[in-house]
């Protein structure tokens, strides 16, 4: 799909859709989008927003109807919407791709089966189920942002792991890691592959606080990290960008965390640091334009805002604003709530490393 006059439509209107939106419009692309709330960020900025549920599969099939390509910015969308959108048009990432993600019991068997390393893990239909060591139970779909997981060491009947498992959950042992770095990749529908500079993430509660590009860490383990998430790519089949989340231990070892099919919060940076943003980069992989180049112009460091901040009412930006090389996003969602992603920030250039300094210990302290 190249040429202007021609529409691609995002499943999904979060802040992932407001950027793939806005960068499909630099390259002279239509856009629509489909949500549940007519205020949601990305239905601000498309030429068509379109209100309705993603669950079932009429509103869909209307994007596609109006679309040229179809892609999403929000995973966990039912199996029956996305064939259905895939009968009437293109639509990347292919249902068979989101088929082994959404599911994380799914997933982490796929990377079992074409052995790729991950921690050990096992199904949970009771709390029965659970190992005697500590253990990070996960809902097998619908958690995200530290959502919908619970860490047990003992005993392993606490309140938040009853309500947990009213749902199917797995469980993993936990991961004494040394760093979480992320693999942000794009892969177009020739088989070509395009690959960022490797994120290094800080979460705080389960989300993510703060990320730093490139990673401080060794040529050879980022070569090993890279060469794991293309091979995963490969392996799905998968077109468009697609992140792949490790650990990284004392000794060098990488497991694989978990499979994002889409662009993804530690890839933010990409917007300033980068002279193709993951979103743009989306956009090319998905309506079959050539990819673009991805070198960071220099180190970047890039921080959520979440709606904590604006406890008190409206933040006071001026001081954040002063800083040289930063830009900062918000996202145009009305309401405020804690642990929201409002927006973010992006410290490109010589301010980058003093700016991680500041999320490391903000880490520590917290
Ligand atoms: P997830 O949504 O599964 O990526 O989990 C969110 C965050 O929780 C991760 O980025 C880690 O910081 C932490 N986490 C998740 N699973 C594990 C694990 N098995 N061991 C240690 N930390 C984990």
């Amino acid at each position: 799909m190249t040429g202007p006059g021609r529409t691609l439509g995002i499943l999904g209107g979060g802040q992932l859709g407001r950027f793939i939106a806005l960068a499909a419009r630099t390259l002279g692309l239509k856009t629509a989008a489909l949500d549940p709330s007519a205020s949601a960020p990305a239905l601000q900025v498309v030429d068509i927003p379109l209100v309705g549920s993603l669950d079932v599969p009429a509103p869909a099939k209307r994007l596609a109807e109006l679309s040229d390509v179809v892609t999403l910015e929000w995973e966990l969308i039912p199996a029956a919407v996305l064939e259905e959108v895939a009968k009437i048009k293109p639509l990347h990432p292919s249902p068979s791709v989101l088929a082994v993600i959404q599911d994380r019991l799914t997933q982490k068997t796929f990377l079992t089966k074409n052995h790729f390393p991950q921690t050990e893990y096992g199904k949970v239909s009771s709390l029965d189920d659970l190992p005697n060591h500590p253990v990070v139970l996960k809902r097998r779909t619908h958690g995200y942002d530290g959502k919908g997981q619970v860490r047990i060491t003992s005993p392993k009947n606490t309140p938040d792991a009853v309500a947990l498992i009213t749902k199917p959950c797995l469980w993993e042992a936990v991961v004494p890691f040394e760093k979480e770095i992320s693999v942000i990749l794009a892969r177009d529908q020739n088989g070509q592959t395009s690959v960022y500079p490797i994120a290094e993430n800080l979460h705080r509660n389960g989300i993510l606080h703060a990320t730093l590009a490139p990673a401080d860490i060794p040529g050879d383990t980022a070569g090993q990290a890279v060469e794991l998430a293309r091979n995963i790519a490969e392996t799905l089949g998968h077109v468009g960008v697609m992140t792949v989340e490790m650990f990284l231990l004392k000794d060098g070892t990488l497991l694989i965390n978990e499979i994002a099919p889409r662009v993804h919060n530690s890839g933010h940076y990409t917007l300033e640091a980068c002279q193709t943003s993951q979103f743009e980069q989306h956009v090319r992989a998905v309506c079959a334009l050539p990819l673009g180049p991805t070198e960071a112009k220099g180190p970047a460091v890039m921080v959520n805002l979440l709606g904590d901040l604006w406890k008190n009412g409206q933040p006071q930006w001026e001081e954040l604003d002063a800083t040289p090389g930063l830009t900062r996003h918000l996202y145009g969602k009305s309401e405020a709530r804690p642990g929201r992603k409002m927006g973010h920030y992006t410290v490109v250039g010589p301010s980058a490393s003093a700016e991680w300094r500041r999320a490391l210990s903000s880490i520590q302290q917290a």
